[in-house]
């Protein structure tokens, strides 16, 4: 059995309470217009193209036995009907203009790794699963949740919350704290942006909140989106309703990521919308707030 990864983080002070290693899943349910972490969708592994780095001295080419690689319009172009990502062109590009996203790993190996850091991560800290969604590779996810507990670490479930609620439960004996996404209370709406309707989301949050789990909410917050007051006045309302929320997140929408997107060939969307602003954040933290959330931003 093995997972699929496509980035391991070390020292975050982001990705739940402490310190801690977080583990990217690859592979998503979601396809968020604002993703951050746009490698993160593929449940399989991608190839992404640094240009900035390429000297066109054309050994992928040569080395590729599928001829699925181009040029076009100065830039390398794979053909992603002919590949097969066996990384051919990836480990012989000389400055790493080629890049392979997604790495697999047994379970055991995978635990090693990340525990590597755990001398850090004093009473708070642990491991984070993230992605992607980490329940989308479901057996090995609890593979790893299994020899992780064994180890007595703290863990954080990184969750869109968009699953077999079955599945989700039963991560409830290894899971220290859940971190769950919500991003829009209008199911419509958050179809549009994600391409999923939203009511497995808030239904299956109802169930885990039911089992008494630690959460903290994460609420991506998106200008013109999902930052208008009827959305965030639902949103608080709904999760001021449940018992064991610790915590709602704002976090707020940037753009820094639009490089990745043009490095996978993938369309960003979201070019015409900048980042909340200073007094915007605090004005919809106040809100939270006033619904008797604690509150944070940046996660
Ligand atoms: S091997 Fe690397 S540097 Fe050379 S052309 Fe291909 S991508 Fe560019
Ligand atoms: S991963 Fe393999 S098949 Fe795909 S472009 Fe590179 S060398 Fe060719």
């Amino acid at each position: 059995m093995k997972g699929l990864v496509f980035d391991i983080k070390r020292y975050s002070i982001h990705d739940g309470p402490g310190l801690r290693t977080t583990v990217f899943f690859k592979g998503c349910p979601l396809k968020c217009l604002w993703c951050h972490n746009p490698e993160s969708q593929k449940s399989t592994k991608e190839i992404m193209y640094h240009a900035e780095e390429c000297i066109f001295c054309l050994t992928c080419k040569s080395v590729c036995t599928k001829s699925a690689i181009g040029v076009e319009k100065d830039r390398i172009k794979i053909d992603l009907k002919t590949c097969d990502l066996c990384g051919e062109c990836t480990t012989n590009c000389p400055t790493n203009a080629l890049e392979m996203v997604g790495k697999f790993y047994e379970p055991e190996e995978l635990k090693d790794e990340v525990l590597k850091d755990r001398d850090f991560f004093g009473n708070d800290g642990g491991i984070t699963i993230s992605g992607g969604e980490p329940l989308m590779q479901f057996d090995f996810l609890m593979k790893l949740l299994a020899l992780l507990k064994e180890e007595q670490v703290n863990i954080a479930l990184d969750t869109t919350g968009f699953t077999d609620t079955d599945k989700l439960l039963s991560t409830l004996p290894y899971v220290d704290i859940y971190l769950y996404d919500i991003k829009h209370m209008d199911s419509k709406i958050h179809k549009k942006y994600t391409g999923v309707e939203n009511d497995k989301i808030l239904s299956n949050l109802i169930e885990l909140d039911r089992n008494g789990s630690r959460i903290s909410i994460r609420f991506p917050l998106i200008p013109s989106i999902n930052d208008d007051e009827e959305n965030i006045k639902k949103t608080a309302e709904f999760v001021s309703k449940l018992n064991n929320i610790e915590s709602v997140d704002i976090l707020p929408y940037h753009s820094m990521m639009e490089d990745k997107y043009r490095k996978l060939e993938k369309p960003f969307l979201l070019k015409h919308i900048g980042k909340p602003t200073k007094k915007r954040i605090e004005y919809v933290k106040k809100q939270f707030e006033q619904f008797g959330l604690k509150v944070n931003i940046g996660g």
